[in-house]
């Protein structure tokens, strides 16, 4: 779309990324209607910010297609299956996401994109790239479905050489025509399966980021479903698929040999088959998962042509965001570490693979997950458990099929003085050079606001230990 002038958009939903859309395009001169399910006090004052600015708002219908519309533009968060989409696919109306909107508007001519999805790790990796690239020189930022929204890095002041996009799976459902420089799948797992509809669904999505890569396409090798999506997809000649791997790698892959992360699939020196890139200790923290990011992250921003210093100096001064396998405090040398942000069983797998002898705190709202395989992987790990939230019966009846000898603590509290009881149990399960690790793989909010708050409630009843010895 060139010519905006007079365009009747429907945009659906307001919130983060509707009310940026509509302000966007009445910009450019289309005529804007934002229609919202909700009619709240809330949503009432954003409607009326927006129609002091003349576009219209309905409030309370965000079912039905306002007459003439020529083009959708949704918050990501919309359910592919509401009957908004239906009336739109039978009317002939496209529908774009905020990131196609971004895109169509001035993705190419911007910079180009470094694209990251995945069920686990997304906002880790984005931001180790986005710390590669900053090592490298370039002009870039960590944005999409993390701080920086694409709309704003596309059309802000700020130039930028070259762009670390976190994508959603949402995000990609409405992004048809969006093509990467180059993009990376870290993992597929189930999970926001109510959304997409099925397994197939979810993982067709993810895969839409390889589409059109002009000149890789990142997958893991420990995960057959992310090479598959490479397959399948329908990239530009030359385009080259490079795997990552906490093994030795094959040729165009990355990976580990004796402690340093190595590339096989861009050597800069032809007498080499291997380059060096950073040692596993450079990774913060050096977890295997978190190991996996970094060769993701790398190979990213090898593809856009980053020498391999640049990877090990971006790497050493990354820092994880908080709550993800943060280390709280080692009191009575039993170390305590809070991966509040594992709230799905594919995170808390990847965290409780990263310590050997573990008292682990879990529960919480379980989102329809089955715990059965992440309790028979983890067993022989586990010095404990203590278990809190809404669905920790789920977890405790898994331990007894799967870990019987393991000894299990059902707190059978939801309140927040449940977190400082759980941590107390904990510390009397664990034995020194043992970790408690706050690994939920559960989401927060039957008792928390967040994860963020689930770990603070955490990190705080470990200083409280501290103090009381
Ligand atoms: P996302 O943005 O995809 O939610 P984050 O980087 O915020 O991912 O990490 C979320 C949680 O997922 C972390 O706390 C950790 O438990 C887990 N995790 C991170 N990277 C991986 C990975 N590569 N594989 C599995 N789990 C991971």
């Amino acid at each position: 779309v060139t010519d905006w002038q007079g365009k009747n958009v429907t945009v659906a939903g307001l919130g983060v990324s509707g009310i940026p859309a509509a302000k966007v395009l009445h910009g450019l001169g289309a005529n804007v209607t934002v229609v919202n399910d909700g009619d709240d006090a809330r949503a009432r004052a954003q409607a009326e910010e927006l129609e002091a600015l003349g576009i219209a708002v309905r409030l309370g219908d965000g079912a039905t297609l306002p007459e003439g519309t020529e083009l959708i533009v949704t918050t990501p968060g919309w359910k592919p299956d509401k009957p908004l989409f239906a009336a739109a696919e039978q009317a002939g109306v496209p529908v774009w996401g905020d990131v196609e909107l971004a895109w169509r508007l001035r993705g190419p001519d911007a910079a180009p994109w470094l694209a990251v999805t995945g069920t686990n790790g997304k906002t880790t990796t984005v931001q180790m790239l986005a710390s590669i690239l900053q090592a490298a020189g370039l002009r870039t930022a960590a944005v999409g479905n993390i701080g920086v929204s694409l709309l704003d890095a596309v059309l802000g002041e700020e130039q930028y050489d070259v762009l670390a996009v976190e994508l959603s799976s949402y995000q990609l459902h409405w992004a048809p025509s969006l093509r990467a420089h180059s993009a990376a799948v870290l993992n597929i797992a189930p999970d926001h399966l109510d959304w997409h509809g099925s397994m197939e669904a979810y993982a067709a999505d993810k895969g839409r980021i390889y589409e059109g890569n002009r000149v890789a396409c990142v997958y893991n090798v420990a995960d057959k479903a992310t090479e598959d999506l490479v397959r399948e997809a329908d990239v530009e000649e030359g385009c080259r698929a490079i795997g990552f791997t906490l093994g030795t790698p094959a040729p165009s892959q990355l990976g580990v040999v004796e402690g340093i992360l190595v590339d096989r699939a861009f050597v800069e020196n032809r007498q080499k088959n291997a380059q060096e890139l950073a040692e596993v200790s450079d990774v913060n923290p050096p977890a295997p998962h978190n190991i996996a990011n970094a060769l993701a992250a790398a190979a990213l921003a090898r593809a856009y042509g980053v020498p391999p210093k640049a990877v090990r100096d971006g790497l050493r001064a990354f820092t994880p965001d908080a709550h993800r396998i943060a280390h709280v405090a080692d009191v009575d040398g039993v170390a305590y570490v809070d991966d509040s942000k594992a709230t799905n069983t594919h995170a808390a797998e990847a965290s409780l693979a990263a310590y050997e002898s573990i008292v682990w705190i879990a529960g919480g709202l379980a989102k329809g997950a089955v715990f059965e395989e992440l309790v028979a992987k983890s067993a022989k790990r586990l010095r404990g458990a203590v278990l809190i939230g809404a669905d920790r019966g789920l977890i405790r009846e898994a331990l007894a099929r799967h870990a019987p000898e393991v000894p299990v603590v059902d707190l059978d509290r939801t309140d927040t003085g449940a977190m400082p009881a759980a941590v107390q149990e904990a510390q009397r399960l664990a034995r020194p050079g043992d970790t408690v690790l706050l690994a939920p793989a559960c989401a927060s909010m039957d008792m928390f606001a967040n994860y963020n708050q689930r770990g603070d409630a955490f990190a705080e009843a470990v200083r409280e230990l501290g103090a009381g010895a």
